[in-house]
C-alpha cells in the first residue's frame, strides 16, 4: 500500500509499525455548534481508511479527540448562561449522532480534553522543565526558536514566518511565533496548575492523548488540510521536544468541501449543517468519496442528484442479485470469486492502495454494476452470482454504504415458486394477483 505523507510530501510504502495493526489518530472537533457538511468530510473519508485497513484483516485502534475546552464554548457558554459542560455534552451528543447520520462508527475512542487535564499539565510541565516552554504571568508559551523542524509539515520558512507576522498585541511572548500552551482565564471553566489557574491551549491535547492512548508514535495521523498549519505544525513541535519524534509515520490531510463552488460561510448563510442535510446518506458518501480525499470537493445539487441515480442503479442491481441468491438459499455460501468480479475487486483493492483513491474505487463499483446486470440478463452460474455478491458486499462495508434489500421468508419464497409457476402455465390472473403481493411486498 502506498500512501501520500504530508510530512514528507511523497508517496510512501505504507509498513505499520506493529505488524497486523494500525494506529490511527485524527483531530476531533470542538463541540461548540452543530458540524457542517465540511466537517463531515473527514469522518467519512477516515472512517473509510478504518474500514479498508479491517477489510484487508488489520487491528485497527482508531483514536479522535472531542475538543470540550475552549474560548468559543466559553464564551457561548456565559452568553447562553449555562455551563461549559453542558453547553459540550449537547454538542458531542449533537456531534456523534451526525456521525451515525452519515453512516460512520462511533464506536471509536473519543478522549475528551477535561478527562485529560491532568496528563495535558504534565506534559506542559514536561516542557517547562526541558526549557521549550516558559511562564510569561499566568501564561505558559511554547519556544518555537528551539524547533529547528518548525515549518517542515506545513512547507514554510521559519524566518518567512517571523517576517511575515504582524506584530501582536501579545507582548508577553519571546517570538511571535510562540503559541500557547497555557492560558489564565479570569472567566469560564478554569483548572489548576503548578504554573497557575487557568485552561490549555488547543495545540497540546492531541498531543498529550496519543501518547497517552498509544504511549509511543503511531501510523497515522489524520485531519483536514486547515489544520497543517499552526496546529499539526505545533503537534509536531511538542512532540519533538519531549519525545524526539514527529507523532506519525505518515500524516494524511483531506481538502476542503465547497459549496457552489464558493467557502463555506457561517455570516453568509452557505453553510450545511449534517443535521439539515436532506440527503440519502448512501448518496451522500458517494458524493464525498468520489473526489480524492486530497482533493478539494464542490457540493452542488445538480452532483448530488447525479449521485442519487448512481445510488439508485447500484442499489437496484444488487437488489435483483440477493433476490435471485435468496430464492435459491445460496445468500450465506462462500465461494472463491471468478472472473470478472475477480479482477473487478482486485481493481478496487488497487485503487483503495494507491493513497485511497476511492474515486478509482467508486469505477471499480460501477464495473461491478455494469457486469451483474449483464449477468442476470443472460445466463449465469450460482458461482458467478454469489461471486458478484461477494465483491458487492465488500465495497459496501468498506464505503459504509447500506442498500435496503427485503430477506424473504419460506413463506415469500413459496410464493414467488407458485408466480412463476402461474407464468409457466400461463395462468395470467393468477400470476398477477401473486405478483401485486410481491410488489407489495417489496420483493419484486
Ligand atoms: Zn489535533
Amino acid at each position: 500500500m502506498k500512501l501520500f505523507n504530508s510530512y514528507t510530501n511523497k508517496l510512501e510504502k505504507f509498513t505499520p509499525i506493529k505488524p497486523g495493526e494500525v494506529s490511527i489518530y485524527v483531530c476531533g472537533p470542538t463541540v461548540y455548534s452543530y458540524i457542517h457538511i465540511g466537517n463531515a468530510r473527514p469522518v467519512i473519508f477516515f472512517d473509510t481508511v478504518k474500514k479498508y485497513f479491517e477489510h484487508i484483516g488489520y487491528t485497527v485502534k482508531f483514536v479522535s479527540n472531542l475538543t470540550d475546552v475552549d474560548d468559543k464554548i466559553i464564551n457561548k457558554a456565559l452568553a447562553l448562561n449555562t455551563t461549559e459542560k453542558k453547553l459540550s455534552e449537547k454538542y458531542i451528543d449533537a456531534f456523534l449522532s451526525d456521525v451515525e447520520k452519515v453512516q460512520s462508527d462511533t464506536n471509536y475512542i473519543k478522549p475528551k480534553v477535561t478527562d485529560y487535564i491532568d496528563h495535558i499539565i504534565e506534559f506542559i510541565q514536561t516542557l517547562i522543565d526541558k526549557d521549550y516552554a516558559y511562564k510569561k504571568g499566568g501564561d505558559v508559551f511554547f519556544r518555537v526558536d528551539k524547533i529547528k523542524e518548525y515549518g517542515y509539515l506545513s512547507n514554510r520558512n521559519i524566518d518567512d514566518l517571523r517576517s511575515g507576522s504582524r506584530i501582536e498585541v501579545n507582548t508577553k511572548k519571546e517570538n511571535p511565533l510562540d503559541f500557547t500552551l497555557w492560558k489564565e482565564t479570569d472567566v469560564g471553566i478554569k483548572f489548576l496548575a503548578p504554573f497557575g489557574e487557568g485552561r490549555p491551549g488547543w495545540h497540546t491535547e492531541c498531543v498529550a492523548m496519543i501518547d497517552d492512548v498509544f504511549g509511543g508514535k503511531i501510523d497515522i495521523h489524520g485531519g483536514g488540510s486547515g489544520l497543517l498549519f499552526p496546529h499539526h505544525e505545533n503537534e509536531i513541535a511538542q512532540s519533538l521536544a519531549v519525545n524526539n519524534h514527529s507523532i506519525a509515520n505518515i500524516w494524511m490531510h483531506n481538502g476542503m468541501l465547497n459549496i457552489d463552488d464558493a467557502k463555506m460561510s457561517k455570516s453568509e448563510g452557505t453553510t450545511i449543517l449534517v443535521k439539515d442535510l436532506d440527503v440519502n446518506p448512501n448518496v451522500f458518501r458517494l458524493f464525498t468519496l468520489s473526489t480524492h480525499y486530497r482533493s478539494p470537493i464542490n457540493y452542488t445539487d445538480d452532483v448530488l442528484e447525479n449521485y442519487a441515480v448512481e445510488w439508485e442503479k447500484t442499489q437496484q442491481a444488487y437488489k435483483q442479485l440477493y433476490l435471485k441468491l435468496d430464492l435459491l438459499e445460496k445468500v450465506n455460501e462462500t465461494v472463491t470469486l471468478v472472473a470478472p468480479f475477480k479482477g473487478i475487486y482486485q481493481s478496487f483493492k488497487d485503487a483503495m492502495e494507491e493513497d485511497f483513491n476511492t474515486p478509482n474505487g467508486i469505477t471499480a463499483l460501477q464495473e461491478l454494476v455494469k457486469e451483474t446486470n449483464q449477468l442476470l440478463r443472460g445466463r449465469h452460474t450460482v458461482e458467478q452470482l454469489r461471486s458478484s455478491l461477494t465483491v458487492f458486499k465488500a465495497i459496501f462495508t468498506v464505503f459504509s454504504l447500506r442498500p435496503q434489500i427485503t430477506k424473504l421468508t419460506d413463506k415469500d419464497r413459496k410464493l414467488h415458486r407458485d408466480w412463476q409457476q402461474a407464468r409457466t402455465d400461463k395462468d395470467f390472473k393468477r400470476a398477477d394477483e401473486i405478483r401485486d403481493v410481491l410488489q407489495g411486498k417489496g420483493i419484486l
